[in-house]
């Protein structure tokens, strides 16, 4: 179905001016809305789908995935926070009865702290038939059973495989895996991201011709919308090519875009090779920048002359400041990534040179505490969502998969509560309204409109219900139920069915 007419829906406010009160209907031609408005008239030979009241969103985006390497780990056994060989074993028989008769790979088990340690008996007594292969959450051991320490040729034992045996095994770990990046696992990928409201990625994965994703969706995995980036290395190729952001990156596959020129100007906060204006407490340094400032702006001159706009990671304060000075002397159009540590008088230049924020809410979760150690003198500076938004900064919300979910929902309640467990919010003065972070997931679309892309999202409950604290929000919000993904005026998840 790709032409419809949706009645009944409650129109999600997003913009700036007074929406529609009480339900309208939709009518979706040709991959548009073409028209909003109470009792439209059903153009005759088009289907009719009744929305039964439920919440209208323009479908969201994640704006910074690695999705291949988001693919190959997210269809492995989530073990991350088991804690003990039952939990472990019983995530285990999850899989196993979803995918019978399939080898399994897992990830993410870390046994120091289990009351019993893995053995391989255990593991053969839930799965005596196909080869398990759980992969540590540190990546230094292997617990397997029986059938794949056969298949990897290692002696049998009783206990996990260490360190010294395991590295050789785990390069081979694709022959008990499969291809773990087919175009089937990328529709399963896709697929499950839908589920989530999600209509389009944008896909910065390191390393991949730039043939990869039109093969893939010519092979089936033309689910979402993809905007492709490119690093350094592909610039001269996707100039070569005419490729500008935003053409198709082949005619006829319209959901398949050409996306920024990816820069990675500094390192990580984990590494403390973020490059920042002071040093870090721990006395490793203050960071620095992954390039002279000359050869940074020597790339974003020459993606900007050929029509490409910039993405530029930028994590600690110094490197978004000089980023930023790099958008003003090139005229460069884009992005910085990332963004976590900056100035307040940065954050209102971001502004007024037009510089997006993509930034990815959920890392905070992660990064609160290792923060308070290394940057404790400026943790009110980290994720600084609220002076973005005071600012008018344009945002777009992000995982950065696999660092954290493929899931908006997880970005969108980190951003309006900033914490993960029972602990108070982490400078609750940088949180978001939900309206203020569904704004920033839904490419700048507002509110449902008339003229714009038919992506759209049916929710069963009210997004922008406010009550009850911050940390209730987050939690609604965590598991916002979605009823339906349009993509384009195609349905890609969900059951609602037309009528003739
Ligand atoms: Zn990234």
């Amino acid at each position: 179905m790709s032409d419809f007419l949706l009645r009944r829906a409650h129109l999600v406010e997003l913009g700036a001016g007074p929406g529609w009160t009480g339900p309208v209907d939709l009518l979706v031609e040709g991959g548009l809305v073409r028209e909003v408005g109470r009792d439209l008239e059903r153009p005759a030979g088009i289907e009719e789908v009744d929305a039964e009241g439920r919440w209208l969103i323009p479908g969201l985006w994640d704006a910074h995935t690695h999705l291949k390497m988001w693919t190959a780990t997210s269809g492995r056994v989530d073990m991350v926070g088991t804690r003990s060989v039952d939990e472990a074993l019983s995530r285990l028989r999850g899989r196993l009865a979803t995918s019978p008769g399939q080898p399994v790979v897992g990830y993410g088990h870390r046994p120091i702290t289990w009351p019993t340690q893995p053995t391989v008996a255990a593991l053969d007594e839930v799965a005596p038939d196909v080869p398990v292969v759980l992969v540590s959450g540190d990546a230094h051991h292997g617990w397997l059973n029986s059938r794949a320490l056969a298949a990897f040729g290692l002696a049998t034992r009783e206990d996990v495989v260490p360190e010294s045996e395991w590295y050789g095994a785990y390069r081979r770990i694709f022959e008990i895996a499969g291809d773990e990046t087919s175009p089937e696992a990328y529709v399963r990928t896709l697929t499950d991201a839908a589920a989530k409201g999600v209509v389009g990625v944008v896909d910065l994965e390191y390393g991949e011709g730039l043939d990869a994703w039109p093969e893939r969706l010519a092979r089936g995995a033309d689910v979402l919308r993809v905007r492709r980036g490119v690093y350094a290395d592909a610039l001269e190729h996707t100039i070569a090519a005419g490729l500008r952001t935003g053409d198709p990156l082949v005619e006829g596959q319209h959901l398949l875009t050409m996306g920024p020129l990816k820069i990675i100007s500094d390192g990580s906060l984990n590494t403390r090779t973020a490059w920042c204006e002071q040093p870090y407490a721990d006395g490793s340094g203050s960071g620095a920048p992954n390039q002279t400032p000359d050869e940074l702006r020597a790339l974003m001159a020459r993606a900007t002359e050929h029509g490409l706009h910039t993405a530029i990671h930028a994590i600690g304060d110094a490197a978004c400041h000089d980023a930023l000075s790099a958008y003003a002397e090139t005229g460069a159009r884009g992005s910085l990534e990332h963004a976590q540590l900056m100035t307040r008088p940065d954050v209102t230049r971001m502004a007024a040179l037009g510089v997006r924020a993509s930034v990815q809410p959920a890392h905070l979760l992660d990064d609160r505490d290792v923060t308070e150690i290394i940057w404790p003198d400026r943790a009110d500076r980290c994720f600084p969502l609220r002076w973005m938004v005071d600012d008018d900064v344009t945002m777009a919300l992000g995982s950065d998969a696999p660092v954290s979910a493929l899931d908006p929902w997880l970005a969108i309640s980190a951003a309006v509560h900033r914490s993960a467990d029972d602990r108070e919010a982490w400078h609750p003065e940088q949180e978001l309204t939900p309206r203020e972070a569904l704004a920033a997931s839904v490419d700048g679309q507002g509110s449902v409109h008339a003229g714009m892309p038919a992506d759209l999202v049916l929710l069963d409950a009210d997004p922008l219900d406010t009550s009850g604290d911050t940390a209730e929000q987050a939690r609604r919000l965590r598991s916002m139920p979605v009823a339906a993904t349009v993509v384009a005026g195609r349905i890609v998840h969900g059951d609602i069915v037309g009528s003739p």
